[in-house]
């Protein structure tokens, strides 16, 4: 018998989540099959990203350093990173299915710096813009984290952020702010409910209805730069739905949209281009789309979501 990747991904997490969880109160260094520790000058690549030179300034005694196949670690601890890396790849296969695109091999890897001690991440925090969704600060591909130990995976946080890195991996010049934490949100949430699904919840991945009246209007959303600071929650949450909507509408047309805007086309031509046959007009698409952003908004099924 042949088991789906993601089991097996699952199965390797919950070891070590068990492997943690019993190692907690012991002065325990090495875990079984944890992340390789390799000399900093034995890394394949050095990160030309300014921001890690000054992350690793910070008490640089204290980082060691670590490679997978699509990423370079600067960690403190190895029972901090090996759950982390594992993850990280996970994610990393789930954005590349989602783009249907595959980096060639040997291609440029993604540097993740994880800080553990606060007054590091504190002192380290002057130099970037945190995302305030999930805590973590990106910049030019290089991702920059705290993590704690007792760290629990609850969430889809590293797969929002490693979505972007993957991102950023193809779109080099950049993408939208809608599309860039839309794909996000979308992706993550799909792939933090196949984790969960392989480890014997039931799951589904989630999306937040919104109500009509909150929603941003199209052509600010898309228009934005910078998640807006006193609509953070609906600008993830509709960002989301739209490029859920964009997917569901047809998954060929979304990718060429993508590319057509990694290319900073405007969005409203790109759209009635390459969705053509779908949407006659913006104003058609736009009602289309509100319609379904705030669906089942406030019914049984968007609570159930909630919890
Ligand atoms: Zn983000």
């Amino acid at each position: 018998m042949r088991l789906p990747p993601e089991f097996l991904y699952g199965s390797v997490l919950l070891t070590i989540s068990i492997l943690l969880a019993a190692a907690e109160d012991l002065p325990v260094t090495t875990v079984v099959g944890a992340l390789p520790e390799v000399e900093f000058s034995n890394l394949s690549q050095r990160d030309p990203n300014p921001l890690g030179e000054k992350a690793l300034a910070i008490n640089p005694e204290q980082w060691k350093h670590g490679e997978t196949e699509h990423f370079i670690y600067h960690f403190v601890h190895s029972y901090v990173v090996t759950p982390i890396s594992i993850e990280a790849e996970f994610h990393y296969r789930a954005v590349a299915k989602e783009l249907e695109r595959e980096q060639p091999p040997g291609d440029t890897k993604a540097h993740i710096y994880i800080f553990e001690r606060p007054e590091d991440w504190q002192q380290f925090q002057a130099f970037g813009n945190l995302e305030r969704w999930t805590g973590g600060i990106q910049s030019q591909g290089s991702l920059f984290i705290q993590r704690n130990p007792a760290y629990k995976f609850s969430s889809n946080v590293l797969g929002h952020e490693i979505a972007h890195l993957v991102l950023h991996r193809f779109y080099a010049d950049g993408v939208p702010c809608w599309l860039n934490e839309g794909f996000a949100q979308y992706v993550s949430k799909g792939a933090q409910a196949s984790y969960q699904r392989a480890r014997g919840y039931i799951a589904k991945p989630r999306s937040q209805a919104i109500a009509a009246r909150d929603l941003i209007p199209l052509p600010t959303l898309v228009a934005m730069t910078h998640p807006p600071s006193d609509r953070v929650e609906i600008f993830y949450d509709e960002s989301e739905r739209l490029v859920r909507f964009l997917v569901l509408t047809d998954k060929p047309s979304f990718l060429a949209l993508l590319d057509a805007l990694g290319q900073h086309q405007p969005f409203e031509t790109a759209l009635l281009r390459i969705y053509a046959g779908k949407f006659s007009s913006v104003a058609m698409f736009e009602e289309k789309f509100r319609e379904y952003a705030s669906k089942d908004f406030g019914t049984s099924t968007q609570q159930a979501n909630r919890e």
